[in-house]
């Protein structure tokens, strides 16, 4: 008799704990199977510090066989779904196809860069949102101090950041620090940095008093805060504002957010802004053995009526724990609970002993925010605790190591991650420009 199938798509926040919850609670019940594109699970929060060089890029990658050992994992990305079929087609990383069929079947793909229509930013910008573009930019930022230091070409140390959400506001505090370091030795050369955002303040989407204690430290810093600006279109010497300044630069990192991965959309099943709509149990209406969760579910918000759950981490790690819960529920183990968490407060870090937190609604500035956010972190992170707390000590006291490693160029890394003809990446054309000119 085979057993009962679950397959989860997605080893995020949510997928990776739907998985971990599912292989204690149901191990002896069902096979567990992960299908997810890389072997680790991203600690997303903490990739800012790999882009500016404080974390090496493994501490924020866990394994998933060393952590899931009793979880299946497939290498490869869902590429359609059958939901009447219950079936998953996908393709791993050596372009072979495979079909896994499942007996409940949990989405949670997570969120894609966010792109608006503004002429030259696909082309020209940058996305955060994964360990290549961090790498990517990491090595672009220290080709660009380097260059500048034989061509003293200032548009090579201006760095401009659109979107003062979480990731625009800690990459840019980071990053001035980062490039403040490697270029201590060319008193001649400054570092300039630049986060724009359409909104009236810094962190719109967050509690006020955290967006005054950002500012405070970006400012202090001499980072250019633009607030109730955007950009009019990008090219490849710079941006033009929409107030029609123009910013000689060779780097635009594009953080305006992001939207629910397109292959929810494969469902046919009624979205809620591009996410998949699940009842509070994380259910597909119509379809009780398929659950969604994460960025890339409408979740009804028990805590707010009326609305849908952010999309944070700290929402969609629970309702992974939630979603594992109610899948075994529906195998006969257990009862099945509906989903309602209340925000615990949030944390900004800001690099050195700058961070702004308001745990449990409670405002924290200075060393404070920053012991408890990256306190916070620490105790959030599924492994390599001790690594990182090993990099945050060696950071502290040793200079940063400052080396291009090369490893990612800039035609992998592109904005537009979500079109079919660019998810499977092409080999660079022969004439491409090499990131070193670009
Ligand atoms: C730089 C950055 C910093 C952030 N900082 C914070 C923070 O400080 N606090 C906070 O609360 N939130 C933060 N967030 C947001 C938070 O990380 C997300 O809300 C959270 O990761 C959502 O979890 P998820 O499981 O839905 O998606 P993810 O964690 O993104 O996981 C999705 C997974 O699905 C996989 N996947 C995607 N498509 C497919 C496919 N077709 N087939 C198979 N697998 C697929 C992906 O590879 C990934 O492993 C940050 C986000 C970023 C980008």
């Amino acid at each position: 008799m085979s057993r009962t199938r679950i397959v989860i798509v997605g080893a995020g926040f949510a997928g990776y704990r739907a998985a971990r919850t599912l292989s204690r609670v149901a191990r002896d019940r069902a096979e567990v199977v992960l299908l997810n594109p890389t072997d680790y699970f991203l600690y997303l929060p903490l990739l800012p510090q790999v882009a500016s060089g404080v974390l090496e890029p493994r501490r924020v990658t866990v394994s998933l066989s060393g952590t899931l050992p009793r979880v299946r994992h497939v290498l490869g990305e869902a590429e359609g779904l059958d939901l009447e079929g219950r079936t998953v087609r996908y393709r791993d990383p050596e372009g072979t196809e495979g079909t896994l069929s499942y007996d409940r079947l949990v989405l949670a793909v997570g969120s894609v860069n966010k792109l608006l229509p503004v002429p030259g930013v696909t082309e020209h910008a940058h996305g955060f949102r994964g360990m290549p573009e961090a790498l990517y930019l990491r090595d672009h930022v220290i080709r660009q101090t380097e260059l500048a230091a034989n061509d003293k070409d200032p548009a090579r140390c201006t760095f401009v950041v659109v979107g003062a959400g979480y990731t625009g506001t800690e990459v840019a505090a980071h990053g001035k620090l980062f490039t403040d370091s490697l270029l201590r030795r060319h008193p001649d050369l400054e570092a300039r940095w630049m986060l724009l955002d359409i909104a009236p303040r810094v962190l719109p989407e967050l509690d006020e008093r955290l967006s005054k204690t950002s500012h405070k430290v970006l400012r202090q810093r001499g980072v250019d805060v633009r607030t109730g600006t955007s950009v009019k279109e990008a090219t490849a010497e710079g941006v033009y504002l929409d107030d029609g300044e123009f910013i000689d630069t060779r780097t635009l990192i594009w953080c305006v957010g992001v939207r629910p991965d397109p292959l929810v959309e494969a469902t046919g099943r009624p979205l809620e802004r591009g996410r998949l709509l699940v009842d509070p149990f994380l259910q597909v209406p119509g379809h009780p053995e398929v659950f969604a969760c994460g960025d890339a579910a409408a979740v009804p918000d028990l805590a707010n009526p009326g609305s849908y759950t952010p999309m944070t981490a700290q929402h969609a790690w629970r309702q992974g724990a939630t979603a594992g819960r109610n899948v075994a529920a529906s195998l006969g183990l257990g009862a099945r609970k509906p989903y309602k968490h209340h925000d615990l407060g949030f944390t900004v870090d800001l690099g050195g002993v700058k961070a702004a937190a308001n745990p449990l609604g409670l405002p924290l500035a200075g060393p404070p925010a920053a012991a408890v956010t990256r306190g916070y972190h620490l105790a959030a992170m599924p492994g390599n605790r001790i690594r990182v707390a090993a990099d945050w000590l060696l950071d502290a006291v040793l200079p940063r190591q400052a080396v291009q490693l090369g490893l990612v160029r800039s035609w992998s890394v592109p904005l537009d991650t979500a079109s079919p003809e660019l998810a499977r990446l092409p080999a660079p054309p022969r004439e491409a420009p090499d990131d070193a000119a670009d």
